[in-house]
Parts: C-alpha cells; structure tokens; sequence
C-alpha cells in the first residue's frame, strides 16, 4: 500500500484511525481491546495503559466508521443521522471543551481520561482538520468494496481511487468485462 496518499498532522491522524481497518482485504487493526489500546498509546492519545474493555471497542470502530462516513461527504456520499449522533456522543461523553495552548492557539480537549478521552481526542483532530483548507482533499476510494480514506494530491481533485493500482484498474476491468458482455 506504498503508493496509498498520507495526510499529515490532524487530518493525518484522522485518516490512519479511519484507515485501521482495510475493508476489503484487511486486516483488521483493532482486533481487539489490547490492539486498541496499543494503536492509542502509539499515537499518543491514551496515557499509561488504563482497562480497555470489549464495549470501548465496540464504541471505537462505531466512531471509526461515523468518521468514514463524514469523509465520504468529501467524495460525494451522503452522510447518515446515525453516524452524526455516534460522533456528537463521542464528543459530549469525553467532555470536550476548548483550552488555549502554551502556544496561544485554542483548541479542543477533552476533560475525559482514559479511552473515552482518546476517542475525545480523535473527534477533536476531526475538527482541526475539518477547520483547515486540506479536508475536502481527503476522500473515500469510490470502490464500494474498499472505502479506504485517501489524501487526494490532483490540482483537479479529481481522484476517485484510493490507488490505481489497485482499486482504479479492477474497477476498469469490472466495467471492460460487463461491456463486453452487453455487446457480445
Ligand atoms: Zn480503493
């Protein structure tokens, strides 16, 4: 997956939580409430190791998903109420609230310790990214199979797979073969 686009900074951290998953030929990241926790304290958002149990999973990859979905809206996909109220319970279950940094920037935090914080802290990136001029360039790979989040680098923004070497050519070949077929 070498020649998939990376975002950096929030957006970046927005698109590797989405991208822990790859839904068409995985694998599955978090597996389980131990590779959760590890994926947090890796990206700095969980301090220490506090219990992480099966229904903080569950929230997790609910909230993973909601973010995809929100991403979508970037490639043209229509954003459910569902994953609405998921993302706004994120926010209002770690308490986020807005703190000025060391650096006089303000920013959200959440008040929330432990996974409910980090998750916090995922929502709150989300907000930072989506308040920078790069959202929209992140995009959902327009195989419906795959949905990997992508940072879309065309001057056009006009990219419509994750990697054409992948997605992009099966899709062309999904269409060269049912074409043949009609005019067969
Ligand atoms: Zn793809």
């Amino acid at each position: 997956m070498a020649d998939r686009e990376k975002a950096t900074g929030d957006l970046g951290l927005v698109q590797s939580f989405v991208n822990t998953v790859d839904l068409q030929d995985g694998p599955e990241e978090l597996s389980d409430p131990n590779t959760l926790t590890a994926w947090l304290v890796a990206k700095g958002l969980l301090d220490g190791a506090p219990p992480v149990d099966a229904s903080d999973l569950k929230h997790a990859i609910a909230l993973r998903e909601a973010i995809r979905s929100v991403i979508g809206a970037n490639s043209g996909s229509k954003v459910y109420p569902v994953d609405i109220a998921t993302l706004n319970e994120a926010a209002a279950a770690s308490g986020l609230r807005m703190r000025f940094g060391v650096d006089g920037k303000p920013r959200l935090e959440p008040e929330a310790t432990g996974v409910v914080g980090a998750m916090g802290r995922i929502v709150a990136a989300m907000y930072a990214a989506m308040e920078g001029e790069d959202w929209w360039r992140l995009k959902l790979c327009s195989s419906q199979a795959c949905r990997w989040a992508f940072y879309d680098r065309s001057k056009n923004h006009s990219s419509r797979w994750c990697a054409m070497a992948s997605c992009g050519n099966r899709e062309k070949a999904r269409r060269f073969r049912s074409h043949s077929k009609t005019h067969a």
